[in-house]
């Protein structure tokens, strides 16, 4: 097979949503359907349950499963589909932003009973940013949930995207009798079944027929007839183009723990989602066919056993042929890498492979050379662009307790920054390490990792910072002067980029008044 049809073969998307909406579900019925799992229950969740979250050995299983669930690929009706799990839980939002920035579309699942809850809030505003194609799935109709209109209202408002239902429930909760699926006229009937791995559908050439009274009583065929004239009174008619560019997002109905109304779903999903895309560089756009290689990196998972500091890296493929073995260009990195370790991910396993395509995700086993953003390229010096970091949220400085081991706390810190568990800033004076993090849970995780992996031991004192803001101006002689007049707030990141480190809302603003020629971003990109 040739390069542009291993390209027109795959789709990679992710998977989002608020915790318990029925993520972890979903996805295992889609595997089901891609006949990549066998059984229910073989996928796990890979929730941070908040009643354990005290509970170390259960953070690092949990870290564990997040690892083997993060990316699962799976063939479905001639498709290679790579799906990337996000975790929902708050606290690692900033995991999957990253994890965003290297799908081409996103499916979205909402409880009916919930309705859009603030993490969906969060993770449609990043989408929308970057124009990402979105489907929603209202998820758990076996339930008594809202009203299906004040739903899709919800969805419009809370998240700012204009929607159009592609299926439409008939009642819900005990008296749910089906959907009817808008976009081919077909009718699928409710029965409760967790096993079942096919929808049995009924054409439905005229609803006013009879035969839809016979089929699910009078009463609810009237009530679908005056449902489907609004809906198409209301709704224009559905475009693909506007879905793919971010502009509207079709909306399916169904209850994935009953295995209803996924298949429709993943029916529509291979017909109108985006394959691989162009993507940016800071020197210029990079397409899929061209012939040389190029990815990224955007996630960095640390190895369970503390012996081998061995790490997977996650490695987008945005451009030609990846091959095992072959010496590649780590952009701004000190030396040509060859990656012998290549595996794929295969719903449950993991395999060694010899070659992989734009849209694939690979892991890479590393020893310590690569960073979340790094691009690899096959010779050109690309930098990917889209894998910004945040500010923070909670900020405390690092103080050291063990002098003794000072080199594994360094050492320690930068492993876990580069993992993305955290940012560090280093004050210009003083030297004064400060890490910043969007969840408490972090400090924890980091705390524990450090003595269980590294053998160092530190405090994290809480800081009165307010924001990170990575700044610049077009005046370089300006933008000395504001570091010099306000040196003690300033900081670098990781990559050396200058931040200033604002202690109030308030505060900031007045700066902001007093320097206007000085710009201030909540994201390390520019
Ligand atoms: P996640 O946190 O989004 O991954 O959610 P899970 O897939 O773990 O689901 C959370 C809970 O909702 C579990 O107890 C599921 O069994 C349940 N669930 C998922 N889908 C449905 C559904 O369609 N109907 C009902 N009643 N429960 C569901």
């Amino acid at each position: 097979m040739n390069i542009t049809q291993e390209i027109a073969k795959r789709k990679t998307f992710g998977i989002i949503a608020h915790p318990d909406a029925g993520k972890t579900t979903l996805t295992e019925k889609m595997l089901l359907f891609g006949g990549a799992i066998k059984t229910a229950g073989a996928v796990k969740s890979n929730k941070i349950d908040t009643a354990t979250k005290s509970d170390w050995m259960e953070i690092e299983k949990q870290r564990g499963i997040s690892v083997a669930t993060s990316v699962m690929g799976f063939e479905y009706k001639g498709q290679k589909i790579n799906l990337l799990d996000t975790p929902g839980h708050q606290d690692f939002a900033e995991d999957t932003y990253r994890t965003l920035t290297a799908v081409d579309s996103v499916i979205m699942v909402i409880d009916c009973v919930k309705g859009v809850e603030i993490q969906t809030e969060k993770l449609m505003e990043v989408c929308r940013m970057r124009k990402t194609p979105v489907i929603c799935f209202i998820n758990k109709l076996d339930r008594e949930g809202q009203d299906p209109y004040d739903l899709l209202d919800e969805v419009e408002q809370k998240l700012n995207i204009q929607v159009r239902p592609l299926s439409w429930p008939i009642s819900m909760g005990k008296s749910f009798k089906g959907v009817y699926n808008l976009y081919d006229r077909q009718l699928n009937l409710f029965t409760p079944s967790q096993r079942k791995v096919s929808d049995d559908r009924i054409t439905i050439e005229d609803l006013n027929s009879g035969q839809l009274d016979e089929m699910i009583g009078k009463n609810l065929a009237d009530q679908l007839r005056e449902d489907v004239d609004l809906i198409e009174g209301v709704y224009p008619d559905f475009d693909p183009a506007d879905y793919l560019e971010g502009k509207v997002a079709p909306v399916f109905f169904g209850s994935a723990v009953n295995n209803f109304g996924v298949k429709e779903m993943l029916d529509t999903f291979i017909q109108i989602a985006p394959g691989p895309k162009s993507r940016l560089t800071e020197e210029r756009e990079v397409k899929p066919e061209e012939d040389k290689f190029s990815g990224f990196i955007f996630k960095i998972h640390a190895n369970m056993d503390p012996k081998h500091r061995n790490r997977i890296a996650f490695l987008r493929i945005c451009s030609g042929r990846f091959e095992r073995n072959k010496p590649y260009n780590h952009v701004k990195g000190p030396k040509a890498l060859r990656f012998s370790n290549v595996t794929s991910f295969m719903a449950q396993d993991k395999e060694i492979i010899e070659e992989a395509f734009p849209g694939d995700i690979v892991g890479l086993y590393d020893t310590g050379n690569l960073k979340i953003g790094d691009s690899i390229t096959d010779g050109e010096d690309l930098q990917f662009k889209g894998i910004p970091s945040f500010s923070p949220e909670i900020f405390r400085e690092v103080v050291n307790k063990d002098a003794m081991k000072t080199k594994q706390l360094e050492k320690g810190l930068q492993q876990l920054m580069e993992e993305g568990v955290a940012q560090l800033f280093t004050f210009e004076i003083g030297s004064r390490k400060v890490v910043g993090t969007v969840g408490q849970l972090q400090f924890e995780v980091i705390q524990f990792r450090l003595k269980n992996e590294y053998n160092a031991t530190a405090d994290f004192v809480p800081m009165n910072l307010f924001k990170a803001c990575w700044i610049k101006s077009r005046d370089k002689k300006k933008l000395d002067e504001f570091v010099r007049s306000k040196q003690r707030h300033i900081a670098r990141d990781k990559d050396g980029k200058l931040v200033f480190m604002a202690e109030s809302k308030a505060w900031l603003q007045m700066v902001q008044e007093n320097f206007p020629d000085i710009e201030f971003h909540y994201t390390s990109e520019l």
